[in-house]
């Protein structure tokens, strides 16, 4: 963990008035501002990283992409056919972004702009990004490169070990559990300072946390 001090983590917080829709986005000049931008999922898939360098050798159980893949999210307006890519890449210790199904409308924030050998704008996640899940409302009708599997009404009939999907709605959240370890030698912080006793950093901080 590192203990971060509360001004500098405000800058990033969501701000719903900055966001784009994707016809702006992509018409946008690339430039080194992060970018809001929101958008119907219209397709999702999971790539192997295409470098080794990519990968990091330590990763969290639990957390980040399964297998270290990043993720492609391909977003379009409501009412035109303009399309993008999001790359969410680099997704470490973080919890793996869930509700990015067809259909979704999606706000990503803190997003990196980019140019395609095409000439064709994408958007890759920072170490700032985070994903909102504004509706979901939208019916799930469009195609998808990735196997989902046949979709499915959870109160009927299910069809034994077949690949499935289907949108769900959380009920009840019964427990959220936040542990923070410390940065120098990964044991608990408790009551704002390491557990370790040996630990140089032990030293008593604010610990502040922001959630999108
Ligand atoms: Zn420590």
């Amino acid at each position: 963990m590192s203990l971060v001090d509360k001004e500098l983590i405000a800058s990033p917080v969501y701000d719903i008035s900055l966001v784009v829709s994707v016809s702006e986005a992509s018409s946008c000049e690339v430039g080194d501002e992060l970018t809001n931008v929101e958008g119907i999922i219209f397709d999702r898939l999971h790539k192997e990283l295409k470098y080794p360098s990519e990968l990091r050798s330590v990763e969290t159980a639990g957390y980040g992409v399964p297998g270290g893949k990043s993720i492609i999210v391909k977003i379009r307006d409501i009412a035109s056919a303009v399309s993008l890519s999001v790359y969410i890449n680099s997704w470490y210790q973080r919890a793996y972004p869930i509700g990015l199904i067809l259909g979704a409308h999606v706000a990503f924030t803190n997003l990196q702009q980019k140019m395609s050998v095409k000439n064709s704008v994408y958007f890759v996640t920072t170490g700032l990004s985070s994903v909102v899940v504004k509706d979901m409302n939208q019916p799930p009708h469009f195609e998808s490169k990735e196997d989902w599997g046949a979709s499915c009404n959870l109160l009927l009939a299910v069809p034994s070990k077949k690949l499935l999907w289907g949108t769900v709605e959380m009920d009840q959240l019964l427990k959220v559990s936040v542990q923070f370890r410390c940065e120098y030698c990964s044991h608990l912080f408790i009551r704002g300072r390491c557990s370790y006793v040996g630990c140089w950093s032990h030293s008593k901080g604010e610990i502040a946390a922001v959630c999108t």
